[in-house]
């Protein structure tokens, strides 16, 4: 069904159509059918289905109705500072021909910025449960005035520990009678259920299937590899398939640091991506990342939540995730919005005995195409020690990956000729 056939605002529609946006998604149609008669709804879908335009379109709408000026607010509620900003952008976009005040409310950062914000007068408010929580207290912030309100990534949210919180916020909006309320997961689990049901009015219970959505658009590939091989296996595909970007998870956090380092001696533009960067070090990765400033990003699942890349090539999974909804939200971030995607995962000793899980609840073996010697590369870091203390040069390695001089020469995205520099400056520093 193409977003035309929606009975919403002309002004709406255009930000919708200039965005791009054409036929509306299953989750979309689904939804929407539902929370523009101003029901509320607990909405399950996989990442990258579109699930914020959903609400983005129904709070707008919502707005452009009941809203005096002055008046009544949206609120969106989401784990990670990350999705606000992602989230912001795209009510950004929306919003064009509406003129509607948006501002993204998140933790780490001065509270400058933010209370200017919420004084000129925000009327969509997007933030972590955290900040939410100070700005109301410290009175900036009128939680009766919310009319409209958005959980989104709920599983995330109770995953990371916020239900008191969300509990907290909720006892200082109005009643449930005088909002509507949307709650968005890629799984419905026993909290966001339970919050639903209990500060929700009659919420109606929209499930798109996952099966459908996620796997079936990506091509997957399994390889069985010694994990001694496995860095070499790893460059090897990277080499042969020269994708534009690529997302490797790995299962902890110093393996993540470790191979982007080593990543960064074999001559990939790499960086890591982990829970323990300081935040404004993690939006700076991810933004450069976006920007296609840098080819390959490697993450481990926390510090990936909430991650959304458009046009992402492939993603790797160099561990195999220990819980097989991992390997879903892993996979699904390539392959988004109708894009075709790659993700290939290495299968090693340690982490071989996750597959039959991930194989039963994705309802298909991952194919394992034919492998030769030919498809293992050298792996330059070998035996070079790459200790924790290399973070302290990790600046001006950021630098050297970034600058001009080193942009990629053959237009896939990698650079060739940083090898040897690596090396050079690796033994004229020690
Ligand atoms: P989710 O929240 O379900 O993970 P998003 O809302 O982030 O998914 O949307 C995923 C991608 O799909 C985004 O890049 C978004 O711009 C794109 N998208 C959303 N709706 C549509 C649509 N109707 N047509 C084309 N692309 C869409
Ligand atoms: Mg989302």
């Amino acid at each position: 069904m193409n977003f035309n056939e929606l009975k919403i605002e002309s002004r709406l529609l255009q930000g919708i159509a200039d965005r791009g946006y054409k036929e509306m998604t299953a989750v979309q149609e689904q939804s929407l059918a539902v929370t523009l008669q101003g029901k509320d709804v607990a909405v399950q879908s996989q990442t990258g289905t579109g699930k914020t335009a959903a609400f983005l379109i129904t709070l707008f709408e919502h707005m452009l109705h009941n809203s005096a000026p002055n008046g009544k607010k949206a609120l969106i509620i989401v784990p990670t500072r990350e999705l606000a900003v992602q989230i912001e952008k795209e009510a950004k976009l929306l919003n064009r021909h509406m003129g509607f005040a948006i501002g993204s409310f998140y933790g780490g950062v001065g509270y400058d910025r933010q209370l200017a914000l919420l004084k000129k007068g925000s009327d969509i408010v997007i933030g972590t449960p955290g900040r939410l929580l100070d700005l109301s207290a410290r009175g900036h912030l009128k939680l009766r005035n919310i009319e409209i309100l958005v959980i989104d990534e709920a599983d995330r949210l109770f995953d990371m520990g916020f239900f008191p919180d969300i509990k907290k916020l909720l006892r200082e909006m109005p009643p449930r009678s005088a909002r509507q309320n949307m709650l968005f997961s890629a799984t419905l689990n026993r909290i966001s259920r339970k919050i639903a049901f209990e500060h929700f009015n009659h919420p109606v219970s929209i499930e798109v299937t996952p099966e459908q959505l996620t796997v079936d658009k990506i091509i997957q590939e399994l390889y069985h590899v010694k994990s001694h091989l496995k860095m070499n296996l790893m460059l090897g595909i990277l080499k042969a398939q020269a994708p534009q970007n690529a997302l490797i998870f790995t299962n902890m956090r110093h393996s993540a640091f470790r191979l982007s380092k080593k990543l960064q001696l074999n001559g990939f533009r790499s960086q890591h991506l982990t829970g323990d960067l300081p935040q404004n070090q993690r939006l700076r990765v991810i933004d450069n990342f976006m920007a296609g400033k840098f080819a390959i990003l490697v993450a481990t699942d926390v510090a990936a939540r909430g991650l959304q890349i458009d046009d992402l090539e492939m993603v790797i999974n160099y561990d195999i995730p220990q819980d097989c909804e991992n390997y879903v939200h892993r996979i699904g971030r390539t392959a988004r919005a109708g894009n075709s995607g790659k993700a290939i995962s290495l299968a090693s000793e340690g982490t071989a005995n996750h597959l039959k899980a991930i194989e039963s609840f994705i309802g298909m073996k991952i194919p394992v195409p034919a492998m030769g010697f030919d498809l293992f590369a050298t792996d330059m870091s070998e035996g070079l020690r790459i200790a924790k203390t290399l973070r302290n040069n990790e600046s001006k390695n950021n630098r050297a990956n970034f600058s001009s001089k080193n942009k990629p020469r053959n237009g896939r995205g990698f650079n060739q000729g940083h090898v040897r520099r690596n090396w050079n400056s690796r033994f004229s520093n020690s």
